[in-house]
């Protein structure tokens, strides 16, 4: 089972992460950092997660492939 993890001393919270895939990134109000909402990936996930991943300007995902 896949999982993606947010380093919080990487992340700047700005979510481009969240315009991605809302359904597994968000931003909670006066959080200094993302959070994930979706413990484990399903299959349909995996796309956005992986394009977030890329697109995160902190470098600051991870995604782990099971
Ligand atoms: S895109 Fe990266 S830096 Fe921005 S909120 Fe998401 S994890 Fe944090």
């Amino acid at each position: 089972m896949s999982r993606v993890t947010v380093d919080p001393g990487r992340c700047t919270a700005y979510g481009i992460c969240v315009g991605i895939h809302p359904e597994v990134f968000a931003v909670p109000p006066g959080s200094p950092v993302a959070v994930i909402t979706r413990d484990v990936l399903s299959e349909d996930d995996l796309e956005d997660v992986e394009e977030a991943v890329r697109a995160c300007p902190a470098q600051a995902l991870h995604l782990i492939e099971g």
